[in-house]
Formats: structure tokens, sequence, C-alpha cells
């Protein structure tokens, strides 16, 4: 982990009509950091994703990924986006991997993988092609080329969109509770990939129910409920030593299971 700041979120503030989903959120991802995302449904851990990766608009905040400034308040204190310019290439920065994996049923894993490597970073077809072979390689998955979604299993569908969000190179991988419509034994393998993301130093923020695997490959984990961070800290300090009292509530939940 080095001390330059990927991804910046400073006062971040969204209501959905009077529902405050996120309160003041301040959350800073430093290059090689894992960050796990942890809290009770309904929390506004999606909701912070989706401002993060521009799926959103903040009301109120700032948002920058390295040097470039995506979003900042204007006078009057509601956030400013950028030019189509500047967010465009904001997005060629970071990846995001959807719980429900989002691959394009009609398109081949092969495509759907090249797709925007070719169009959008406009990477000529060969460069693409070998980089896909190469990552589907990585995810153990050879020989699934052309293959549509529908003919693979849950956990090789989310390798798939793994393979595809690393395929634009981005300095940070946003995940959203990645292995949560998985089965326990399709679960591992998603995650034993994400564990060697880690450990090639990916910067990652991940929301998770996979509370040991948070303690094992985070760095650190932020506890969010009811809109704000309740309490971040050290990924086990935060397990093992909770400090305030609603992460400990939701933590038991957890040890009953
Ligand atoms: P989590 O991911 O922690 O379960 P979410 O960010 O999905 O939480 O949701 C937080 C709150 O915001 C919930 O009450 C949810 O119903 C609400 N919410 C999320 N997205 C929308 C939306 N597009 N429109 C209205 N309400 C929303
Ligand atoms: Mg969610």
């Amino acid at each position: 982990m080095t001390d330059e700041t990927l991804v910046q979120l400073e006062h971040a503030k969204k209501s959905f009509g009077d529902a405050a989903v996120l309160k003041d959120i301040s959350l800073s991802v430093r290059k090689g950091e894992v960050v796990a995302v942890i809290g009770p449904s309904g929390g506004g851990k999606s909701t912070l994703l989706r401002c993060c990766t521009l799926l959103e608009t903040l009301d109120a905040g700032r948002l920058a990924f390295g040097d470039l400034v995506a979003a900042e308040n204007d006078g009057a204190g509601r956030a400013a986006y950028a030019s189509k310019d500047v967010l465009k290439q904001a997005k060629t920065r970071f990846g995001l991997v959807f719980q429900n994996f989002n691959l394009f049923p009609h398109y081949t894993v092969l495509k759907n993988i090249v797709d925007a490597p070719i169009h959008v970073l406009k990477q000529p077809k060969d460069q693409a092609l070998a980089h896909a072979r190469e990552l589907l390689a990585k995810m153990g998955l050879d020989g699934k080329e052309d293959m549509v979604p529908c003919e693979l299993s849950g956990g090789q569908q989310q390798r798939v969109s793994i393979a595809r969000a690393l395929a634009m190179d981005p300095d940070v991988l946003f995940f959203d509770e990645p292995t949560s419509a998985l089965d326990p034994e399709l679960t591992k393998d998603v995650l034993k990939v994400i564990r060697d993301l880690a450990e090639e130093d990916m910067t990652m923020v991940i929301v998770t129910h996979e509370m040991n695997f948070a303690r094992d490959v985070a760095d650190r984990i932020v506890f969010m409920d009811g809109g704000v961070i309740v309490e971040e800290g050290a990924a086990a300090d935060l397990i093992n030593h909770p400090q305030h009292r609603r992460t400990q509530a939701f933590l038991a939940k957890y040890e009953e299971d």
C-alpha cells in the first residue's frame, strides 16, 4: 500500500425523496488497499458504491479519482459534476462487479470481455483478445471463450464479470456483494480469485457479508448503518474488537450462524 489516494469521497450526501440514504460519508482508498464495507441491509452500501462509480449522482460532496475531480460542491453546497469528457476519463479508472453479474446474455464470454476495451478504449482487436484470454486463464476459465453466460455456473459467470472489469485495466475495482447470489461451493471460487487479486495488490472496495473473508483479505473494514459510517478500522481489530454497540450487535448475528 502507498500514500497515493486513488478514490476520495468527501462529505457525500444522497437522498431518494425524503429518505436520506448517505448522510455525510467520507471514504478514501489508497493504492493497493483493500477496503471491505459491511453492514445491515438498507444501510446505504450499494448507494455508496453506485455514487462512487458514477451510476448515481451525489446531492452534495466531492468525489475525486486521483487528480481527476468528478464532483465538487458549488457555492450553494450542491455537488456539481465535471464535464462529460472528464467523467468519461474518470470511468476508465475503475471497474464495478455486481451481485448479479450483469453480463450481456447474448454475447459470448470472450465478446463480453473485449467489447469495452475495443469500443471504449479503442484497443486493437488482437491485443484485446490476447488480454482477455490471459484473464480467462487467470480466472480458471480456459476453454469457456465461446460459451454464452447461461451455459456457465453463477460462479463462472461472476469470474467472467471480474475478467471483464479487469480487461479495462482499472486502478480500482468495486464489488457489490459479489458472492451473494452464489451457493457456498461457488462462492469459494470467486473469493479465491478476489484473494489472488489482493495478493497482487489490486486496489479494491468490496461490499460483502463474508465476515471471515473481510477479516482475512481486507486491510480496512468500514461498518455502515443508517447511511453513516458507524465505525471503521484495521480489519482484524474491527471484527475482533468492535467498539460501537451497533457494530457489536451486527457482528454478533454472524457469530450465531
Ligand atoms: P444496502 O446496499 O446497504 O442494502 P442500499 O444502498 O441498497 O443499501 O439502500 C439504502 C436505502 O436506499 C434503502 O432504504 C433503499 O430502499 C433506498 N434506495 C436505494 N436505491 C434507491 C432508489 N433508486 N430509489 C429509492 N430508494 C432507494
Ligand atoms: Mg446493497
